[in-house]
């Protein structure tokens, strides 16, 4: 189903612009625009904590623009409560079209809950009044307290980022999880098990038992019957698994499909159409197939077994998460989104964390580790992708750790968002690597 083109002409509005050249060769589908001096890059800072880790991922940007000579041209855009504030959308169509129009996108989060300041001259100067009642003051700090998650559902962040999915034509989302021997402890899982663990997990994003119909809930014979219904037409498994073969084709050749072809047909075309695409497009990518029970324990058991695995909408949501786990820290854990053509999208897998929002507490080591992912798969930089890790693991090499992964007694140093970020955009502009220009 070649749907995202049919789907962007019938969603957004006409664009006045023409797009990038993009790479993509027939086995292709991890379409990288052609290398070059200048590139447009959105930058959808969000909410909670996501404008400050944003601040923090531009100078790191700033940094290895000015050391690799080319440039990113930043525009800021809205999404999310902010935008629902300022916009009255969740995604506006101004944020769209301007994403559309760039080479790349990079999301910090969205959602959660704001403290609404401007409401504390009214409160404070009410409370001395007999009338408000302890229960009174709690009515007034929820009145403080802007909460978009309890907005109607066309008012809310996540909305925004559904309406962004489905008009970017975002069908293929990239997950790695790899454990970073300075970080080992952070995991539950033991050293042994998790050392050296590097996973990719190629989800599919737009189709499976989350948007196939019919669907519903009705009454049948006098009782209520839910149904949904998982489907996939070979088309949609044909993408999904060339950028899956591509992906694992730049990693270490081995790919895992993951399915239920013992129980249902659809993972019987899942498994015939994945195979037939990786043996005849990507004759050197090493193919497997795993029952989706059997891989969840897999990657709990030995997960150093796999190098990338690609799954359908449903089972990639649950196992994508699991594999976060081996990580575990959500501070750390990069993501992409992609489509058949036009930009992708880049964001950390961690919501917004409102709970340390404006402290100077956020970790913004994940966003990143997704602007290294936008500059090797969408931009065609990918030694400018390898500077940012390396410069990532050398902050941690030098014992700078965000609360979120200090543990206790470690002797690493505690710093926050601004100190980390400072220290990834030093590390990006003096790290002895050769950039080939
Ligand atoms: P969360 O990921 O925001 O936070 C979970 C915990 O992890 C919190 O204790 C938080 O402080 C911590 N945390 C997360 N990211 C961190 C970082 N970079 N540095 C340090 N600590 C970090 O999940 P939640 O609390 O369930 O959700 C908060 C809001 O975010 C909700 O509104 C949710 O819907 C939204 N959300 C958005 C996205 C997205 O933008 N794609 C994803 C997940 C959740």
């Amino acid at each position: 189903m070649k749907l995202p083109i049919a789907i962007l002409a019938l969603t957004t509005p006409a664009l006045a612009f023409t797009p990038s050249p993009r790479i993509s060769t027939p086995t292709s589908s991890l379409n990288a625009v052609s290398k070059k001096d200048t590139y447009q890059i959105t930058l959808l800072p969000g909410d909670g904590i996501g404008p400050e880790i944003m601040s923090s991922c531009k100078d790191v940007l700033g940094a290895l623009q000015k050391r690799c000579g080319f440039t990113l041209e930043m525009k800021e855009a809205l999404i999310g409560g902010v935008a629902i504030d300022e916009a009255g959308d969740p995604f506006p169509d101004e944020s769209l079209e301007q994403c559309l129009k760039s080479d790349s996108v990079l999301l910090s989060c969205i959602g959660g809950y704001k403290v609404n300041y401007n409401t504390l001259p009214y409160i404070a100067a009410l409370l001395p009044l007999p009338i408000y009642s302890l229960i009174n003051i709690h009515t007034l700090i929820c009145y403080m307290i802007v909460q978009w998650d309890s907005n109607p559902r066309e008012l809310r962040p996540e909305t925004g980022l559904l309406k962004m999915r489905k008009s970017m034509g975002l069908f293929a989302n990239l997950r790695p999880a790899k454990v970073l021997s300075q970080l080992i402890d952070a995991s539950t899982l033991k050293r042994e098990v998790v050392e050296g663990v590097d996973v990719m997990v190629v989800r599919e994003l737009t189709g499976d038992v989350y948007f196939g119909t019919p669907k519903g809930i009705d009454v049948v014979d006098g009782k209520r019957v839910g149904y949904n219904n998982m489907i996939y037409d070979e088309t949609e498994i044909e993408r999904i698994a060339r950028v899956a073969g591509d992906v694992a084709s730049k990693r270490g050749g081995k790919l895992c499909s993951v399915d239920k072809a013992n129980v249902l047909d659809v993972s019987q075309l899942w498994r015939d159409v994945v195979t037939d695409v990786i043996t005849k497009d990507f004759p050197d990518v090493e193919l497997s197939h795993m029952y989706v029970d059997n891989a969840a324990m897999q990657l709990i058991r030995w997960p150093k077994q796999f190098d990338t695995m690609v799954t359908g909408n449903i089972f990639g949501d649950i196992l994508s998460d699991e594999a976060s786990m081996l990580v575990g820290s959500l501070g750390m854990l990069p993501s992409a989104s992609i489509g058949e053509s036009g930009p992708g999208v880049f964001e950390p897998c961690h919501g917004s964390a409102p709970d340390i929002a404006g402290q100077d507490k956020a970790n913004p080591l994940a966003l990143i580790l997704s602007a290294a992912m936008m500059l090797r798969y969408d931009l065609d930089r990918a030694e400018e992708a390898d500077i940012l890790e390396k410069a990532v693991e050398a902050v941690l090499d030098q014992g700078l750790r965000t609360a979120d992964i200090k543990q206790e007694g470690d002797g690493c140093k505690l710093v926050g968002c601004i100190e980390m970020g400072k220290a990834v955009a030093d590390i990006v502009a003096t790290i002895d690597m050769e950039v080939k220009v």
